[in-house]
């Protein structure tokens, strides 16, 4: 069915249930009970006289929210958008001019009520609507439609052209990433937008069309976000297909074992034996050859498969490490990347641990990878139990990209973490940068006092390498070292490693 007749039947419903709602049916109301009662009884009569006067206040309720020249409550249904978008739409034209929809979604005001509360969140969102408010003219229609969501419906004007909308959302944006200061401390928020002006929609829109082109607009700038503005544009559509029909690609990459870890070698600085691996997703596609996981981990998160993924860079782990352990190649252990949306499955403890039982591996052999915003953010709840329990089961807690995420020292106690994977931000360049070389010292010092273990990642050279060891951290992962691999080539490498640690050291005896 097309939209316009779509929309057409949508509003001969909404007329009818207005006409049976009208207040006109309330004087008929007892003449209506009677015969009710007569003709169906006494259920008839109480469903009427219930009925009736019900379905006028649900009508008058939505005239008010609905009526074009009143005032909006603060929060309406996303559902009633698109009528309230037609009748901004009916008065342009009527004028012969135009109107424009924008979407505004504000980011944070979860951490906010996670943080601070539920109070503060709806004190935030109150705020929010003000300084919105406060910015548009008499005739815009300004609400909110979801938890973190508003709306702006512009009153028709011969004045929306894309530069000005675009001055208007970035005025819009500026404002509302003020800070916002109550007793709880301040709070922020990050603002995207998509908008997009009845003018460009060809033909005559409707409310719908005009609502979902805002809606894409949105959707593409909160892909691009935070912060980040987008006017509807045709393109947008086919960009969209594109991105789905990725979704659908790398949904059937997995399921075909198209997707498996690559390996990444981690040296321990004083032995300079292998001390583990990292497991990092690699596509091997078809046609593009060897995908990096940038490019598909975001599609997987929209698919809703990232728990999927994990599974799947688990199982090929742990085949690996038994396939090494079989040919004879010393593989301590092996670490796996776990994201914060898969760490809050609920049943990720009791799955890793069944894995590793059914592969006869002890958990000690397996590292999980948790970044450090992750742990910043997330103080309790069933994140902080996961990794509890992963501790507990006796896998070693990786805390990634350390230096990036201000977790508090409190914070690395209570999720049990046992090495610092310091950030590449802080190794590239030590050899050569004095402040750089200090920064990295303060972190080696911080781990060491708290008795956690340490691992510089991004160590592209020799003379990184030699500082690292120098300075005392325990094991380097690198491009200097090795590129990630798979799992076969990795033994090759790590047998041609043992052999030159081996030649090395009866070279040391030799000189000794
Ligand atoms: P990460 O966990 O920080 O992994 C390290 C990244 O740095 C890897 O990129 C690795 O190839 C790259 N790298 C290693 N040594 C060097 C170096 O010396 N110089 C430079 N410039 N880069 C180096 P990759 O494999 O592209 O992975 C990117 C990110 O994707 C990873 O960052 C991780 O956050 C995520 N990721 C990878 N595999 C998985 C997975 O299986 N699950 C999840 N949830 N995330 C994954
Ligand atoms: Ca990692
Ligand atoms: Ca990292």
């Amino acid at each position: 069915m097309n939209s316009k007749l779509k929309a057409g039947i949508l509003r001969q419903r909404t007329e009818l249930a207005e006409w049976l709602g009208g207040q006109h049916m309330l004087a008929f109301l007892p003449a209506l009970s009677l015969a009710g009662f007569w003709l169906g009884g006494e259920m008839t009569l109480i469903a009427i006289a219930l009925g009736l006067p019900a379905l006028y206040g649900i009508t008058s309720a939505r005239r008010q929210a609905l009526d074009p020249d009143g005032p909006l409550p603060d929060l309406i249904d996303a559902a009633a958008t698109p009528d309230l978008a037609q009748q901004m739409i009916d008065r342009a034209l009527k004028a012969d001019v135009a109107t424009a929809c924008v979407l505004i979604e504000a980011e944070g005001l979860d951490t906010v009520a996670r943080r601070s509360g539920d109070d503060a969140a709806q004190a935030l969102r109150s705020t929010l609507l003000k300084r919105l408010r406060g910015l548009t003219r008499r005739g815009d229609k300004v609400v909110r439609i979801g938890d973190s969501r508003f709306m702006v419906l512009l009153g028709p004007s011969i004045h929306l052209d894309l530069e000005s909308l675009l001055t208007l959302a970035e005025r819009v944006q500026r404002t509302l990433e003020e800070p916002v200061s109550f007793e709880t401390g301040s709070h922020y928020v990050s603002v995207s937008l998509g908008f997009c002006g009845s003018a460009r929609l060809q033909g005559e829109p409707s409310g719908a069309q005009l609502i979902e082109a805002a809606q894409t607009a949105l959707t593409e700038a909160l892909s691009h976000g935070p912060s980040a503005i987008r006017a509807w544009s045709e393109g947008m559509r086919a960009e969209r297909r594109a991105r789905k029909s990725l979704l659908d690609e790398v949904e059937r990459a997995l399921t075909k074992g198209q997707i498996q870890p690559w390996f990444q070698p981690q040296l321990c600085t004083s032995t300079g034996r292998i001390s583990g691996v990292e497991a990092l997703a690699r596509w091997i596609h078809p046609e593009r050859g060897i995908v990096p996981p940038m490019e598909f981990l975001g599609a997987l998160e929209q698919a809703g498969q990232l728990d999927r993924l994990s599974e799947v860079i688990l199982q090929h782990s742990l085949t690996a490490l038994r396939g090494w352990d079989a040919a004879g190649v010393e593989i301590p252990k092996v670490s796996v990347n776990f994201s914060d949306i898969e760490l809050r499955s609920t049943h990720l403890v009791d799955r890793i641990k069944w894995e590793l039982d059914r592969f006869g591996i002890p958990a000690s052999r397996l590292g999980i990878e948790v970044l450090e915003t992750v742990i910043a953010d997330s103080p309790e709840g069933i994140t902080a139990r996961n990794i509890v329990g992963l501790s507990q089961l006796g896998c070693q807690i990786d805390l990634d990209d350390f230096g990036t995420g201000h977790a508090s020292i409190t914070a690395l106690r209570r999720f049990t973490v046992n090495r610092l994977k310091i950030d590449r931000s802080f190794v590239t360049r030590v050899d050569r940068d004095e402040e750089q070389r200090r920064m990295l010292a303060a972190v080696l010092g911080l781990a060491d006092r708290l008795g956690l273990e340490t691992v510089a990642e991004g160590v592209e050279s020799v003379a990184e390498h030699a500082l690292l060891s120098q300075l005392g951290c325990d094991h380097v992962q690198g491009f200097g070292i090795a590129r990630p691999m798979p799992a076969d080539q990795l033994a090759d490498w790590a047998r041609h490693h043992a052999q030159r640690i081996a030649g090395a050291q009866k070279l040391g005896r030799g000189a000794g």
